[in-house]
């Protein structure tokens, strides 16, 4: 079945990145949503959930984090795995993240093939 997937960034260059390299990882997403910071990201998931985000940690609004915790409350988003990317790479980020309710994390600079083998997984 095909899947659905929102990408969450401050910045729309960035998130145009996101989405030609989430292409050239040749996985397949039947729609691909945007959200320029976790407040709008929420009200899109709350009216319509994805299977997939792809979630910016450092936001003006809400940061990626912040949102992670609140898609967790969400019960629209219960289904919904979160994979991070940022350029932030220490360890106690993604461990907080993660144990927030983070199901992932890719770091900047990525390439198609970090794509491909952390989004992978939840494409069945
Ligand atoms: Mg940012």
């Amino acid at each position: 079945m095909a899947k659905t997937l929102m990408i969450v960034d401050d910045s729309a260059t960035m998130r145009k990145i996101i989405m030609r390299t989430v292409r050239m990882s040749g996985l397949e997403f039947d729609t691909i949503e945007e959200a320029g910071n976790g407040v709008e990201a929420l009200e899109k998931l709350n009216a319509s959930p994805v299977d997939i985000v792809l979630c910016d940690i450092n936001m003006p609004e809400m940061t990626g984090p912040e949102m992670v915790k609140k898609a967790r409350e969400m019960s629209s988003c219960d289904n919904t795995k979160i994979v991070m990317v940022s350029t932030e790479s220490a360890q106690e980020t993604i461990d907080g993240v993660m144990a927030d309710g983070a199901n992932g994390f890719i770091t900047k600079p990525f390439t198609p093939e970090n794509f491909q083998e952390k989004l992978m997984p939840f494409m069945n």
